[in-house]
């Protein structure tokens, strides 16, 4: 039997453990796709390909030129976009196909959290809360619906730089994850924050700011992920691949 061809989609912490894996395991040839949004990239085994299909269509022309027979969409869980895509393109080209998207965090005893739908409602969140020094850890091509926010101070924290900065008044922090909770509890009172702003990507890299802000008493508007694809979700980077050798073994029979 030739080898199986993997479509893995990358952007989340999952992606480069799948990547190693199934590398590692033979008997699979592994195409790592990026979108490119960032200029430095994780180190990846396999064929590494960067930049979008050109929507569900040409994802379906490319899982066909490139006669992909598995996809494993490892986006970030607040990929809104791409997950639909994969779905629909692994339907309408008959390849089967699974998504990796971790559990979210929950609040428990102490957190102080305002769950919102989005960063517009966060951005309004800001205001009836009154903060004044918020952390912000949404992103940095997700700024634009605070700059509206010119009484406030923010803390931001990127990958890379803003480029451009739409907020008045703001000093950056370039780092990536994972975070210790001792250095989150020092950013928070080192820059004398009120309010932490985050997504809720769920997963232990970067769940420590979180811990800080329950003990300090700092609230947390958290910002609600976007509504699930079609494709059957798994939790963890063993799940999928726990799929993929289910696939091999023609134990899975649903393509989305
Ligand atoms: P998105 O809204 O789901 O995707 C927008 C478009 O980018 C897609 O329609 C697709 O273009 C292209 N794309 C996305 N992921 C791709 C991949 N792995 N390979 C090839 N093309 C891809 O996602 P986003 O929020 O803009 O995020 C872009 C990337 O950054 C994703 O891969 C995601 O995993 C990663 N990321 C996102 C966040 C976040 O908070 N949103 C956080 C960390 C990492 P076409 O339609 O042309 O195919």
């Amino acid at each position: 039997m030739s080898d199986r061809r993997v479509l893995l989609l990358a952007g989340s912490t999952e992606a480069s453990a799948i990547a190693r894996e199934v590398d590692g395991r033979g008997g699979y040839e592994l195409i790592v796709s990026f979108a490119g949004r960032t200029k430095s990239r994780v180190d990846m085994p396999g064929e590494v390909r960067v930049g979008g299909f050109g929507g569900i269509d040409g994802l379906v022309t490319y899982l066909r030129a490139e006669r992909v027979d598995a996809l494993i969409d490892a986006t970030h869980p607040f990929a809104a976009t791409m997950p639909h895509h994969a779905s629909e393109a692994c339907r309408i080209a008959g390849v089967a196909g699974v998504r990796v998207c971790r559990p979210p965090w929950s609040p428990g005893a102490g957190d102080q959290w305002h769950a919102v739908a989005d960063l517009d409602a966060a951005a309004a969140a800001i205001e009836s809360l009154g903060a004044r020094r918020v952390f912000l850890t949404t992103g940095r091509q997700e700024l634009a619906p605070f700059a509206g926010l010119d009484d406030v101070f923010f803390l931001v924290r990127t990958i890379e730089p803003p480029d451009p900065m739409p907020l008045p008044s703001a000093t950056v922090i370039l780092d990536r994850g994972p975070f210790d909770l001792a250095a989150e509890r020092r950013l928070l009172v080192d820059h004398d924050i009120d309010l932490v702003v985050s997504k809720n990507s769920g997963g232990s890299a970067t769940a420590a700011k979180l811990e800080a802000a329950r003990e300090l008493g700092i609230p947390v508007v958290m910002v609600d992920r976007p509504a699930p694809a079609g494709l059957s979700t798994v939790a963890t980077a063993a799940d999928a691949l726990a799929w993929l050798a289910e696939l091999d073994q023609g134990g899975v029979v649903q393509a989305g």
